[in-house]
């Protein structure tokens, strides 16, 4: 196991922090495209904290999260941009003294919100986060590749500013929420001995861990299971020495499973429990862009790749991007790239 980041979270820059916090601010709480477990929970649990403090708090995301994580507590109140028809998201912004950025390193990954970022010049931004590559000027960065997520993160952070005992039974289950999905319940290799503490910490709030978990876990739809049957057993391509796998849904195959968002959350996972699967690969046909979602093994990685091929990144073993040709050039691309990259020496 790794070390672990609370030795390395800097004194200094959580003092800076809670001097900010000091006086009554109105607060703007950011978070990704596509929102998953990991952003949501840690919106959610920092905006209970800060509003228990006395600060104004809005939470705003690009777009809307899937429906299995509806269950998570005090998510009505989450501002989804796109579907914003009042204007609150705007008016939160242009009003904000503070903008935390949670669990996104590029202002490019908040699509047509970065704007509205840009447009207030005052606003100090603090970034609370644990991706490679954080691009944009912070005022504050609380930037912790090696964190397994941001939520853990946020309960580190909460504990420095705070204590322990700060933490509800509330912040405690969106918290667990991102820990348990951005470590592929705690297996991955981020995973240290002080995530374990902290699960025991919020253990004794009294969440209830087989709760949490059916909810994300077994709460899906029919439509789902029967798409995964399909992309499993009719769309995946294994190539390079069978060390490669590739998934692709089309717009049109989506919606013969009913899709909604989120249904395919998960499926890139499945090609690497086959044993010498080093790469896996999803693409999602959007409106007008098909979703580009990697997965690797170990010591492969997958974020250069998504960098170089895909205009995304990421972690190293699960990063993302777009592109923006026909799904078929897609395809083509993809093996290509993997030629290239494998000549290279990274696979
Ligand atoms: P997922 O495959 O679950 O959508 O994304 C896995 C990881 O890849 C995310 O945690 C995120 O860091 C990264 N990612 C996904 N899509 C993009 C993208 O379009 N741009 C960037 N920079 N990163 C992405
Ligand atoms: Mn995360």
């Amino acid at each position: 196991m790794q070390n672990d980041i609370t030795m390395h979270i800097d004194k200094s820059r959580i003092e800076e922090l809670l001097s900010l916090l000091q006086s009554k601010q109105n607060i703007v709480i950011l978070s990704h495209t596509n929102p998953d477990g990991d952003a949501i929970g840690s919106s959610l649990a920092w905006k209970e904290i800060l509003e228990s403090k006395g600060h104004n708090v809005t939470c705003i995301l690009p777009n809307r999260y899937p429906y299995y994580l509806e269950f998570m507590p005090g998510c009505e109140n989450l501002i989804i941009y796109k579907d914003d028809k009042a204007g609150s998201a705007k008016r939160a912004i242009k009003d904000a003294t503070l903008i935390f950025c949670l669990d996104f390193h590029t202002l490019s990954r908040l699509d047509g919100l970065a704007e509205l970022v840009d447009e207030n010049q005052t606003a100090k931004r603090i970034l609370i986060d644990h991706h490679l590559d954080p691009t944009e000027d912070y005022d504050l960065m609380l930037s912790y590749p090696a964190a397994s997520s941001t939520c853990y993160l946020v309960a580190l952070l909460i504990e420095n500013i705070w204590s322990s005992e700060a933490i509800t039974r509330t912040m405690a289950e969106n918290i667990f929420v991102g820990m348990m999905t951005d470590t592929g319940n705690f297996a991955f290799s981020s995973v240290t001995p002080d995530v374990f503490r902290m699960v025991s910490v919020l253990a004794t709030t009294g969440i209830s861990i087989p709760d949490i978990h059916n909810n994300v876990y077994n709460s899906f739809t029919e439509g789902r299971a029967r798409l995964f049957g399909y992309v499993i057993n009719r769309k995946m391509k294994i190539f390079h020495n069978g060390k490669v796998a590739c998934m692709s849904l089309t717009a049109d195959e989506l919606r013969r499973f009913w899709f909604q968002q989120g249904d395919s959350e998960g499926f890139v996972n499945y090609p690497l429990t086959i044993k010498k699967m080093k790469i896996s690969a999803m693409f999602t046909e959007h409106s007008d862009f098909i979703r580009v979602s990697l997965r690797s093994r170990a010591d492969i990685d997958v974020n250069i790749f998504a960098q170089r091929y895909f205009n995304g990144g990421g972690h190293k073993n699960a990063a993302g991007g777009k592109s923006f040709m026909s799904m078929e050039e897609t395809l083509k691309h993809f093996e290509n790239s993997i030629e290239e990259y494998a000549a290279e020496g990274y696979i």
